[in-house]
């Protein structure tokens, strides 16, 4: 199967057997149909709504897809911290903890298959017809700046990638390099740049040598990274969705990192019987017919995409009430964090929750469902030890900030 075959929406992928390796977590059960809303989807996918069983054709490609975002069992924590990323792409990473086997790097590739399209110039300098909104006919090469007077388009839409990169990934590779001297004076882009828009995946954090992390999150948290060569530089986009995964049952992972992931869930493989039965059915349905099982999400693959893409265009009309703002610092004070990333990664991912329920306005039940993911683990190291007590700091903040969120319950931040 060639790339040109995958449907749109999917992504080839290297290893056809990877998700052989990943038993343990598995699909929801039941289809999800008939969806009216993000919310009504987000009910669903965690666990709060009805479901239909009703299978669909097989859409008959094989091996090349990967596991259905919408099909994953359990993970809440870790769907809500992506699909809040999915709609605010401005948010920063999000890092997956769990131990080995829990599905963190499946969670990570279904991912950008529920991404809406990718904007793509069509001009090696990367013109954008966003640069003209912005800046005007200025901020585009004088090619583009005529196609535009034109009318002829500067951009095309493309399905969201998937780049996990390899532990083995240079800094070249990262930012880019000069182009062979035969192929004239270019200077050829890096990953970080093509994965503009896109998703980047580190898998086990720790793997990665020090400078690619540092690079990574740094072109993660400016949207764009410089080039420095003698007497030229460049800057390219690089607005990519971060989404990593760490093992703290095994190593350490130290606070300078997870202070720069906006969004830090936990993940634990399902407990109940019912659930891990469900997951054994249909990992077993997943590897006798990936392509088969996958086409049985695929309109509400389809519709969640929809909808992600309705709550990032509802996004920046979604307002925080002053007090509210007061509030969430009051909070974050009181937790003793002393970095103002805590409050923007907590308040623009409370804003993200607003609009996927669809308002416009922030409510103290949108800080309170994202304060955990929010402001967990930004202090100290993420050790064994703190691994095993984050049951009870969880707790401990949530019991901290609910009397900060208290006089906002009633009204809802309204005002
Ligand atoms: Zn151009």
């Amino acid at each position: 199967m060639s790339a040109e075959d995958v449907p749109e929406g999917w992504e080839l992928i290297g290893d056809a057997d990877a998700p052989r390796a990943h038993f343990g977590l598995g699909p929801k059960p039941e289809l999800i149909t008939s969806v009216r809303s993000l919310k009504d989807l987000m009910d669903r996918v965690l666990g709060r709504g009805e479901y239909d069983r009703t299978r669909q054709e097989d859409a008959g490609w094989a091996h090349v897809v990967p596991f259905p975002f919408l099909a994953m069992v359990g993970l809440r924590e870790a769907r809500t911290a992506l699909l809040l990323s999915a709609i605010h792409p401005g948010l920063g990473g999000v890092l997956l903890a769990g131990p080995s086997g829990v599905g963190k790097s499946i969670l990570a590739r279904s991912f950008a298959a529920i991404l809406p399209p990718v904007v793509r110039s069509l001009c090696y300098y990367g013109c954008l017809p966003e640069d003209i909104e912005r800046g005007g006919l200025e901020a585009v090469c004088a090619d583009c700046a005529r196609k535009y007077q034109a009318g002829e388009p500067l951009a095309t839409e493309s399905p969201a990638r998937f780049f996990a990169l390899d532990p083995t990934v240079t800094l070249d590779d990262l930012i880019g390099q000069p182009s062979p001297p035969d192929q004239g004076p270019r200077f050829r882009k890096g990953l970080l740049a093509q994965a503009d828009g896109h998703v980047v995946y580190l898998d086990d954090l720790a793997r990665y040598p020090p400078l690619v992390v540092e690079a990574v999150l740094e072109a993660a948290a400016m949207g764009y990274y410089t080039v420095q060569r003698p007497g030229w530089t460049a800057s390219y986009r690089s607005r990519f969705l971060l989404v990593a995964s760490v093992d703290p049952t095994r190593t350490p992972v130290p606070q300078p990192w997870l202070e720069r992931f906006a969004l830090r869930a936990v993940l634990h493989p399902p407990q109940d019987d019912e659930a891990r039965q469900q997951v054994y059915e249909h990992v077993r349905a997943w590897q006798e017919d990936p392509g088969g099982f996958a086409a049985l999400y695929r309109d509400e693959t389809e519709a969640l995409r929809a909808e992600i893409h309705a709550a990032r265009v509802r996004l920046p009309r979604v307002r925080v009430a002053p007090e509210l703002v007061r509030a969430a610092i009051q909070g974050v004070q009181r937790l003793g964090l002393r970095s103002p990333r805590a409050e923007y990664a907590w308040l623009e991912a409370a804003r993200a929750h607003a609009a996927a329920e669809g308002r416009e306005y922030v409510r103290a039940a949108d800080l309170d469902a994202t304060a955990t993911l929010a402001l967990r683990w930004r202090e100290t190291d993420l050790t064994p030890e703190a691994w095993t007590t984050t049951e009870a700091a969880d707790a401990r903040r949530k019991d901290r900030l609910a009397e900060v969120l208290a006089p906002f319950a009633e009204k809802g931040g309204e005002a």
